[in-house]
This record gives C-alpha cells, structure tokens and sequence, in this order.
C-alpha cells in the first residue's frame, strides 16, 4: 500500500532547480531515508512535501489524494506533518500546551496527548516546563511529539539528531523506533549520520543535485554504494 505518492517532482529557487524530476513511494510503518551531501536538495524536498516551498511541476498524492496545491495548513490537516530542522518551537509556553495547540490543527485520530505521552515517554515529566528551558535533544522529543499530536499520515523529520549528544540522539531513535514499530505512519527521514540512517531506514532514496541518484534497501545497497552516491562517484 502506499501512503504518500511523488511523481516527477520539481522545485527550485529562482533558476536553480534544487529538487529535478524526484519520484517515490512510502507505504505506512515504512522509513524513507533520504541521504545527500550538503545542498543535494533535501531540505527543499521536505519544504516542498510540507507546502512551504512551491513545486514547480509534478504531484503528490496522500493516501490517493493529490495535496500538490494545498497550503502548508492543509496539508497538516490532510496529514503530512513536518519537525523542521531547527525545530521551532513556542518557547514561553509548556511542554504541554505546545502539543495541545499542535492538536487543535491536525486532523482527528488516534494521537491524543495521552498516546504521545506513551510513545515518547521522556515528554511525562517535561510537561510543565516550559519549552525555552529544555535541552537540545528534549526539544527535539517535543517537536516530534507536536507532529504526532496532528496525526499524520506521513511525519518528515529533517536531521533531528543535528546538535544533539550521542545520548540524546540514541534516546530519540529508540523512541522514533518505538513510533515504527506502531507501523501506521509512514516516516521519512533526513539524516546525516550514514550508519544511522541505514540502521533505521527500510529504504533510502540517494539526491545529488537534486536528483535521485540510487535508491534501495540499505542492507542491499551496501554502505561503499551508499557512500558512492552521497560523494558524486557513482
Ligand atoms: P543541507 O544539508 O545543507 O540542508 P540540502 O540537501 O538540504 O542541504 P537544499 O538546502 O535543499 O539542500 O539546497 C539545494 C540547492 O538549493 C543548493 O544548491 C542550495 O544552495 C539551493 N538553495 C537552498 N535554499 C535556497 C534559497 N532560499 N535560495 C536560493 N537557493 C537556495
């Protein structure tokens, strides 16, 4: 089955075309690893996913239905949800009240705060607190934890572990294993960390300049491969 659909997928900054001709499919409970060097095109791919950045030709559908033309709100209600590298988050309110609002915009569905609250568990005691106060890698957990509170059907999750302390970060991928195990949301990640990105993907998609360069299932593929494709070689 699939859950998110990109076909011939185009996006570019005036001239430059950052994202060419860019098609995949992720079906639910699947990872999506999307692996490039810097300026490969990830970040506008995920912008243009999410809506805030415009595509200039192709589409995409979720769970059969074209979002290509909806806003980036929309797209949030129709459940494509987004933890943007950089992660904002609203700093002078609680943990709490941050996935409460995050809940207000989504769609309905299973995600309640309580089964957030299960499925990243470090957020428990952290809900009072205000956001502004947290770590690096606490504030990570509450913006996933603010996508999930929406949803989705497919949750884009650009470079979480960046900045984060090897604890943290083993931290947040044993809770976003746990969110796979579930197996209902599609997930695609950026991430930088190759070793990591194979362990947890089920497939990834290789960009060099802006295109889909290898594409398979990590194990198969093979890490001398991967690493090919990530440095131009191939
Ligand atoms: P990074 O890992 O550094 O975020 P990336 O793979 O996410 O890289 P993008 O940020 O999508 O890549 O960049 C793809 C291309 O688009 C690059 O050539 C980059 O210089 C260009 N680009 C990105 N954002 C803009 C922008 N706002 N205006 C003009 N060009 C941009």
């Amino acid at each position: 089955m699939t859950m998110l659909a990109v076909d011939s997928l185009v996006a570019g900054h005036g001239l430059l075309a950052a994202v060419r001709e860019v098609s995949f499919r992720v079906g639910p409970g699947e990872v999506l690893g999307v692996i490039g060097a810097n300026g490969a095109g990830k970040t506008t791919l995920f912008r243009t996913l999410a809506g805030v950045h415009t595509a200039s030709s192709g589409t995409i559908a979720l769970d059969g239905k074209c979002v290509t033309g909806l806003t980036p709100s929309r797209r949030v209600a129709a459940g494509i949800a987004m933890v943007p590298e950089g992660r904002r988050l609203f700093t002078d309110m609680t943990v709490r009240e941050n996935l409460l609002v995050a809940g207000e915009n989504g769609r309905a569905g299973n995600w309640t705060l309580e089964t957030v609250l299960d499925a990243l568990p470090s957020l428990k005691p952290l809900l009072p607190v205000l956001t502004g106060g947290l770590s690096g890698g606490q504030r990570q957990a509450v913006a996933i934890g603010r996508a999930l509170m929406s949803n989705p059907k497919v949750l884009l999750l650009d470079e979480v572990s960046l900045g984060l302390s090897p604890v943290a970060i083993e931290g947040l991928y044993e809770q976003l294993a746990g969110l796979k195990a579930r197996g209902d949301t599609a997930m695609i990640v950026v991430e930088q960390d190759l070793d990591r990105a194979m362990g947890f993907s089920d497939r990834v998609i290789c960009m060099l300049e802006g295109r889909i360069v290898l594409e398979g299932e990590p194990q198969v593929l093979g890490k001398p491969a991967i690493t090919e494709a990530y440095f131009g070689l191939t």
